[in-house]
């Protein structure tokens, strides 16, 4: 069995505004100890997860965060070599292995040791090349910084680079906007991933938004419907520059899909280590727990970091199928899905083409292309 390997890294140098996330800023020293207990998690899954599938093997690898590019190269290189000996990497064909980081944490040396510890592929997040949208978000790097890391990970010889936009910063404009995109399809990353602004109550622009206030800038977010008219304009701009629209969210040039993220949308196994980080066995869903000090206190232990743990009934791997499944803009086989769980759609699927919230091709089912910006209002819908 092939399978993905999630690694959660929750440190950050600082607390972007609008991040939810479960990260913290802790001190350098808790890196090390942190990574030691990654590494333990993994030699411990091995014989646990999967019902002790000796022939699972790992074909994609994903360091998420938080941001990883902070941990040594020698931790994330430990890392990447716990997984190789533990479940091993599978063969005839590389695997996808990616490394979040934050364009101001590279270095060429940093690039250089990161390439020969086996990654080949690096997310960047950019969210903008505004310097003022990147100053109201809490970000650490500046639009400079962009093209410099863009240019030492090309000089280290990385083929596969990837770059987050936000669509909805403070102080956003229509102009600003086209000069993020515009610049970064200059830069050409081969994938781009472009998030539309929700604020959380829990960010600092959530709190703001709540108790008022000019801190965060909560009051310079565009509005629904520019944020809505950006992401649109992005479709048009990014296919005009040969970027092909694959997920909500995603974008690649050709060949150059995320292989991982792709297992999320599919329902593919994945296994997920560090602290908050979920696994999915094809029957069951986990969680570590979040504290990242009661995390590797736990490991330290022997005892188990799992908080929650979940056999995913069939209604709800329906729901899942569907939900996930029409994120991708190719859709989802209807036919295999009401034959796989015996249910009947016809109905619900006739009435929500009608509406124009989804469309019918064949047996593809997919969202309406112009409602991809509102898709979860769509997807509710759907499942209703
Ligand atoms: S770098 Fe990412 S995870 Fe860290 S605070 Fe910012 S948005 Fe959150």
């Amino acid at each position: 069995m092939k399978i993905g390997a999630y690694i959660q890294v929750p440190f950050c140098q600082t607390k972007c505004t609008y991040c939810n996330f479960h990260t913290g800023v802790v001190s350098r020293e808790r890196y090390g100890p942190y990574a030691d207990a990654v590494c333990r998690e993994i030699a411990e899954a091995k014989a646990r997860e999967l019902g002790g599938d000796r022939a699972a093997e790992i074909d994609t690898v994903y360091f998420g965060g938080g941001t990883p590019s902070l941990l040594e190269p020698a931790a994330l290189r430990k890392i990447l070599d716990a997984l190789r000996g533990g479940f091993g990497f599978a063969r005839g064909g590389e695997p996808e292995i990616t490394l979040e980081a934050d364009p101001e944490t590279i270095t060429g040396e940093k690039a250089a040791a990161w390439l020969a510890a086996g990654f080949n592929r690096v997310s960047l997040g950019v969210q903008s090349f505004s310097d003022r949208e990147l100053k109201a978000a809490g970000r650490m790097h500046r639009r400079a910084d962009i093209f410099t890391a863009a240019d030492t990970l090309r000089a280290a010889g990385f083929r596969n680079i990837s770059m987050d936009l936000i669509a909805g910063l403070a102080h956003q404009t229509r102009v600003s906007w086209e000069e993020s995109v515009g610049r970064l399809a200059e830069v050409r990353p081969e994938h781009v991933s472009i998030y539309m602004l929700e604020i959380d109550e829990g960010s600092h622009l959530g709190k703001e938004s709540l108790a008022g206030g000019s801190r965060y800038s909560a009051g310079a977010i565009p509005s629904d419907d520019a944020i809505a008219d950006a992401y649109e304009w992005s479709r048009v701009a990014l296919r005009a520059a040969g970027y092909e629209h694959y997920e909500i969210s995603n974008w690649g040039l050709p060949g150059f899909r995320s292989r991982h993220n792709l297992k999320y949308w599919r329902r593919e196994p994945y296994l997920g280590f560090g602290a908050g980080a979920h696994s999915f066995d094809g029957v069951k869903r986990w969680a570590n727990l979040h504290d990242s000090a009661r995390y590797a206190a736990n490991i330290e232990q022997g005892i188990s970091t799992r908080e929650q743990e979940q056999v995913v009934r069939r209604e709800e791997a329906l729901e899942e199928e569907l939900f996930l499944g029409l994120r991708q803009l190719e859709g989802v086989d209807l036919a295999r899905i009401e034959n796989l769980y015996g249910v009947d759609l016809t109905a619900r699927v006739t009435e929500l083409c009608e509406q124009g919230l989804v469309e019918l091709h064949g047996a593809q089912l997919k969202l309406a292309p112009d409602r991809l910006s509102v898709s979860n209002g769509v997807l509710v819908e759907l499942l209703s």
